[in-house]
């Protein structure tokens, strides 16, 4: 097991003064390394793959907050849709109808982040201001989701100059429409924002949730 409770205890330290949430990420990392989290105090674990999810969910303690943090297919939403705490990704309108769907079939509501593009990267997946505010036009006719904030994913790059501006952005972002969000999720705003090589640049732009997988877990082997 490659757990390094060391850096947890001292991420869960740092966060408690900010007032920051850990989703642990632990995408392709065994049962038994959350289960050493989980003991330690642990309940938001974030995972990428549908499948993998519904395994982990089924297997581990039915109190852990379930985060969806990967790209999430519309044909997919209804096998997590009766469990899971928040979906981290969203960057459609279509995906949107289809979480409201499954959601309304679950006689649930499912709390959402909208995700925003914000690196200089083709192959990141995000919306622009443009598709946001068309969102943000239409979430009132959809009942059983609730848009709570943002999550945003920085250029990989060892220039923190430029992940702290597109960090600053989404924070910018996050108060233009703010006042709104909080009107319809009746919740503080959530900017989802830093990974284990970015997170404390992400903290000091206002980050309120951290995702942290290979800083916690070790660093993943996707060939196994
Ligand atoms: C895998 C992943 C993380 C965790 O990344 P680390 O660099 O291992 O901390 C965070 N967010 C998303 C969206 C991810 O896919």
């Amino acid at each position: 097991m490659s757990v390094n409770t060391v850096a947890y205890k001292e991420i869960i330290d740092q966060f408690l003064l900010t007032d920051t949430t850990l989703v642990a990420v632990s995408k392709t990392k065994p049962n038994e390394d959350i289960l050493a989290l989980y003991e330690l105090g642990q309940r938001d674990f974030g995972e990428n793959y549908v499948q993998e999810l519904v395994d982990k969910a089924g297997a581990l303690p039915k109190d852990i907050r379930w985060h969806f943090i990967g790209h999430l297919q519309s044909n997919k939403v209804k096998y997590i849709a009766p469990f899971v705490h928040l979906i981290h990704g969203v960057d459609s309108l279509k995906l949107l109808r289809e979480i409201n769907k499954q959601a309304a079939k679950c006689n649930r509501v499912i709390p959402c982040l909208l995700q925003i593009y914000i690196a200089k990267e083709e192959t990141k997946f995000g919306l622009d201001e443009g598709e946001l505010v068309e969102i943000l036009d239409t979430i009132s006719s959809l009942p059983n989701i609730q848009i709570h904030g943002f999550m945003g994913m920085a250029s990989f790059t060892e220039d923190s100059g430029v992940i702290q501006n597109e960090f600053r952005y989404l924070s910018q972002l996050l108060q233009k429409y703010q006042s709104m969000i909080k009107e319809h999720s009746g919740a503080n705003p959530i900017l989802s924002m830093g990974m284990s090589g970015d997170y404390t640049i992400a903290i000091k732009e206002g980050s309120t949730m951290v995702r942290i997988g290979s800083m916690l877990f070790g660093a993943r082997n996707y060939t196994k």
